[in-house]
């Protein structure tokens, strides 16, 4: 194999050889006629056989040796220019391809190189980051499923072996029934919701635009919670401008709403007041839900719409801090805008602004 590689080598070398040969036979050979036949013309020398066959001695001398250094010049050219830098890059590439993501190469000293190289190392080093950065996520993914997984598991392990005790009364076993139902009920949420992520985020999922009264589905939604309003004593608040037509993937649209109700009813105490609004202007319908909840810090506020953050606020509650991230998904993918604005202890107003036409 290595012998081999010295052959091609060798068969490359005389291969450039004989295209130097040919050119600077070609050029000298030209320039010589010109010259001899100038300085012959000039200097009254007879053409003879003697003296042509000395000329074209020195001119085939001349180009052999021209050749060779042009070969050897462009050899080393090439080694420092073009060989160098590309080996460097296939070498880092063979490591990305074993799984270091780390690789990160030199930009090359630009006397030497070609300015093409460096764009090439730039997107290399840009491509590196990116699966480090895919590969971090996948990792982290890996890691916050698992997590997520074990508590209800774990509580229906509870219950399951509470619910082998003999001479159960009916209300326990009822009692313990329930909390299984409400761990798997739990995990298959969280299935259901990592599945949706996962196809918005592969572009699986294509709205399917129709169009519908807006104000009409907010109040939809918020009456599915009507149990939860009343039991938790929270007073509700509605302005909802009528007749706001707007385009869009009402069943995607209604996921966004329902995480924003759930919310707004999840991290607000008893007593407390919820007001949604919807209002437009020229160019967007804008809804508000507002809470006077517990509210969250500004760090809290800037990981909210991360898969599987939850604040600390939400610790004990219920959830797995992937209903934001599908929001955001969905308000992404209908080029609509969703912020946040919330103080600790106060209450939180999420805004939501689609594109009316
Ligand atoms: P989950 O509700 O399952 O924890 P989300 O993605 O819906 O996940 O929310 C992420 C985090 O954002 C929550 O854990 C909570 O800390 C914060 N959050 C969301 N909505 C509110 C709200 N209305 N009031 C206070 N904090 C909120």
């Amino acid at each position: 194999m290595k012998q081999e590689k010295h052959i091609v080598s060798i068969l490359k070398f005389v291969y450039h050889y004989a295209i130097f040969f040919l050119l600077v036979a070609f050029v000298t050979t030209s320039c010589t006629i010109l010259f001899v036949s100038t300085f012959f013309d000039t200097l009254n020398i007879p053409l003879t056989d003697e003296n042509i066959s000395t000329a074209a001695k020195l001119t085939f001398g001349n180009c052999l040796l021209l050749s060779l250094l042009f070969t050897l010049i462009d050899a080393l050219r090439r080694k420092y220019t073009v060989l160098r830098p590309v080996r460097h890059i296939a070498e880092d590439a063979e490591k990305i391809m074993q799984g270091d993501f780390s690789v990160r190469i030199k930009p090359q000293v630009q006397l030497a190189t070609d300015e093409t190289f460096n764009e090439i190392i730039e997107c290399f080093n840009k491509m590196a980051q990116e699966l480090q950065s895919v590969e971090t996520l996948r990792t982290d993914f890996i890691a916050n499923v698992s997590h997520e997984m074990k508590t209800p598991l774990s509580i229906m392990q509870n219950y399951g072996t509470l619910l082998q005790a003999p001479d159960l009364s009916d209300e326990k076993r009822m009692e313990y029934a329930k909390g299984v139902t409400d761990g798997s009920r739990r995990l298959a949420d969280m299935m259901t919701n990592i599945l949706k992520l996962n196809r918005l985020e592969n572009q699986q999922i294509f709205p399917q635009t129709t169009e519908f009264d807006l104000g009409e589905q907010l109040c939809e939604c918020l009456l599915q919670y009507k149990n939860v309003w009343e039991k938790a004593e929270i007073e509700i608040k509605t302005e909802i401008a009528e007749n706001v037509m707007i385009k869009a993937d009402a069943e995607l649209l209604g996921l966004v709403w329902n995480n924003l109700f759930s919310n707004a009813f999840k991290f607000t105490l008893e007593g407390s007041t919820v007001f949604v609004s919807l209002t437009v202007d020229d160019e967007y319908a804008i809804v508000k839900v507002q809470d006077t909840g517990c509210g969250m810090t500004a760090e809290v506020g800037a990981h909210i719409f991360e898969k599987f953050y939850q604040g600390d606020t939400s610790r004990s509650i219920q959830g797995n801090g992937l209903g934001l991230a599908l929001v955001k998904r969905v308000i992404d993918i209908m080029h609509g805008e969703i912020s946040v604005e919330s103080s600790l202890g106060v209450g939180t107003t999420f805004t939501v602004r689609m594109r009316r036409g």
